[in-house]
Order: C-alpha cells, then sequence, then structure tokens
C-alpha cells in the first residue's frame, strides 16, 4: 500500500524504539561524557533563577533514551542548586515501553507521559538531545511540471503529484517539512508564552533551511537503506532549526540560537569540567575524558553540525550559552 513518507516513518520509528537497543545502533553525547548532561543540568538551575525560582517547577525531558542525560543532570544540580533540586518536579515524555523501563532504573520519582502536550501545566524547563530528529517528516521534489510528494511502496519512494509547500527550490530539489516537530514547537511557544520557563533543544542539522534530502538510517552503527529496514534501522532526518523558531515566535515565545555545540558547550564550560574530572586520574583515563569532551565541542566532530535552540518566555534575556 502507498503510504507518505511521514506515516511510514512514524510507524517504523515507534516499531524501532519500542523493540531495539538504539544504543547499538549509534551512540549519544550523553553516552560520550557525563558532562554532557551536566551542562545541561547547570543550564536549566541558572535558567531557573532566571525565571524567578518558581517552586515547583517542573523540569522535563522529551526522548531521555537510557536516562544518562537526566542522572547526569540531577546530580550537579543537587550539589550545585540545592533549591532547585527541591523545587523540581521530573516528567519525561517517552513512548517506549522499552526505554522507560531503563529510564526508571536510574531516575527515580519520574512521571512517564506520551507527549508533550500531556505535560502538566505551570512553569516549565525542558530539555530534548536528539529527540527531533526522530520525528517523522515529508518530502516534497520540485519537478518541471509542478512538486510531488514522496511516498513509499514496497521499499521504494513512488512520487505523487502535490500542492506547492510554502517552500523554495529549484527543479530535482527535495525539501523536507516535519509537521511533528512543528507541532511540538507551537504547543511549547503557547505554553512556555502562558507560563513561563524554556526548552532546550540539541540536535543536528543546519542553521538555516536548505533544500536536500537529509533522511538516514542507522543499522549496528552503519548506514542502512531507509526504507528496507523497517523497525531495525534508526531513522532519522537533520531538523529545520530556523522553522521551530518561527512557529514557537508566532506562538508568542521567545527563541534563541541555534549556535553551534561547539560553542554552546565551550560557554557553558564543560571543557574546564572535563580537565577537573581528569584532574588526578591515571594518565589513560585522564586522556580518555579529555577526548571524549573533545569530541563533544570540536567542529569536526559534533561541535559544528549539532546546534543548540531554546524556546522560552518572550521575556527571557539570553540564556546561558546563547551569548557571547
Ligand atoms: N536523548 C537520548 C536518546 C535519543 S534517541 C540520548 O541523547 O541518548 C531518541 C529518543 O526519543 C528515544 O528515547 C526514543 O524512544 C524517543 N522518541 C522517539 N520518538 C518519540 C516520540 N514520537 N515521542 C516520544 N519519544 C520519542
Amino acid at each position: 500500500m502507498t503510504e507518505r513518507l511521514d506515516v511510514f516513518m512514524a510507524r517504523a520509528n515507534a516499531a524501532y524504539y519500542a523493540a531495539r537497543d538504539p544504543y547499538a545502533d549509534f551512540t549519544t553525547a550523553p553516552e560520550i561524557s557525563q558532562t554532557f548532561g551536566e551542562a545541561l543540568g547547570l543550564w536549566a538551575a541558572v535558567a531557573w533563577q532566571m525565571m524567578g525560582a518558581p517552586d515547583p517547577v517542573i523540569l522535563a525531558e522529551a526522548g531521555p533514551g537510557r536516562g544518562t542525560l537526566m542522572a547526569d543532570a540531577l546530580r550537579a544540580i543537587a550539589r550545585t542548586a540545592p533549591a532547585f533540586h527541591t523545587a523540581l518536579r521530573l516528567h519525561l515524555v517517552e513512548t517506549s515501553p522499552r526505554l522507560r523501563a531503563l529510564q526508571a532504573g536510574c531516575l527515580p520519582g519520574a512521571v512517564w507521559h506520551h507527549r508533550i502536550e500531556q505535560l502538566p501545566a505551570g512553569p516549565l524547563l525542558l530539555l530534548a538531545n536528539e529527540f527531533l530528529d526522530a520525528l517523522p517528516i515529508r518530502q516534497f521534489v520540485r519537478r518541471a511540471a509542478g512538486w510531488t510528494e514522496r511516498h513509499v511502496l514496497d521499499g521504494n519512494f513512488v512520487e505523487l503529484p502535490a500542492a506547492a509547500p510554502d517552500l523554495g527550490a529549484a527543479e530535482g530539489e527535495v525539501v523536507e517539512v516535519s509537521e511533528a516537530a512543528r507541532a511540538v514547537a507551537t504547543t511549547l511557544g503557547a505554553r512556555l508564552a502562558a507560563s513561563g520557563g524554556a526548552a532546550l533543544f540539541i540536535d543536528y542539522g543546519p542553521e538555516c533551511r536548505a533544500p536536500g534530502d537529509s533522511l538516514q538510517a542507522l543499522r549496528g552503527r552503519a548506514p542502512a537503506d531507509p526504507l528496507r529496514a523497517e523497525g531495525e534501522a534508526d531513522l532519522t532526518t537533520h531538523v529545520d532549526f530556523s522553522a521551530l523558531a518561527e512557529v514557537a515566535r508566532a506562538a508568542g515565545a521567545g527563541a534563541q540560537g541555534p549556535v553551534p555545540q561547539g560553542i554552546f558547550l565551550a560557554r557553558l564550560g564543560l571543557p574546564q569540567r572535563a580537565a577537573a574530572l581528569a584532574r588526578g586520574q591515571p594518565p589513560a583515563r585522564a586522556a580518555a575524558l579529555m577526548e571524549a569532551a573533545r569530541r563533544l565541542t570540536e567542529p569536526h566532530a559534533m561541535g559544528r553540525l549539532f546546534k543548540a535552540l531554546a524556546l522560552c518566555h518572550p521575556a527571557l534575556p539570553a540564556l546561558p550559552g546563547f551569548s557571547e
């Protein structure tokens, strides 16, 4: 049966995250270095102060994976911002029962939800690393005769005539639209404008929207055919940060960034924290700790392709990492 790409992708990723160990197929920043989650925890603590230190406050994570980022964040918060640690209520947005069980093992007291819309009302701080890239997209192709949309049929793309997306492209170019990611930014934008707070998204994609097919599948750390490994490979795409900032602003929120991850983490002091951890360790261990931090920040590794974007209450001044 012919299906739209976003329908196929939503089903494939739901099956994938429900059944497979994603960390057998790819690794992520919090799994590379504990300093990543620690830095994001301190980011949330400073943002909480800037919000006027509301008590209680919801600290949420979307797509927490194994729970590593939040466990590292909470440890850093408990040590450096005890009042925030007391005020926060931990909520996790996760669809996979398998990953929820792993998260429960290291994040006692958390409350789970399927969707960001289900988070309880009130001031919110939300963290999300590599969450948006897993959300389904539609792909449109600019043909000489007009626009088409890519559908999936028996493991292949077929193009069907489509209404023009609100985007420019040259003949033969593909443009991608994630209605799911836009819905997340709209929902969050409206609630952050109404009840206060900030949401920090870290993911990969270009600073400005650019045409191109970014759909990819990873299985066992190697590229796979995205249409032929349904549920067995992780499907991801580049995140369109400019679109998310735009829809969040239209919903009344502020948007800060995107800032390249390397610059963002350096501004949060991640290299210094890695050096502090390495001090006093045996040389091989110290070198591994420093190398992990460099992987997160160096431009040719994860420092440039990955970006940080914050959506927030429009009255909040520059959040940590978003100004020089
Ligand atoms: N943030 C983690 C995991 C990234 S993998 C890390 O950095 O290691 C993507 C995560 O998002 C997984 O936890 C996956 O189960 C979750 N996820 C994917 N699609 C989702 C959706 N539509 N709703 C909620 N969670 C989703």
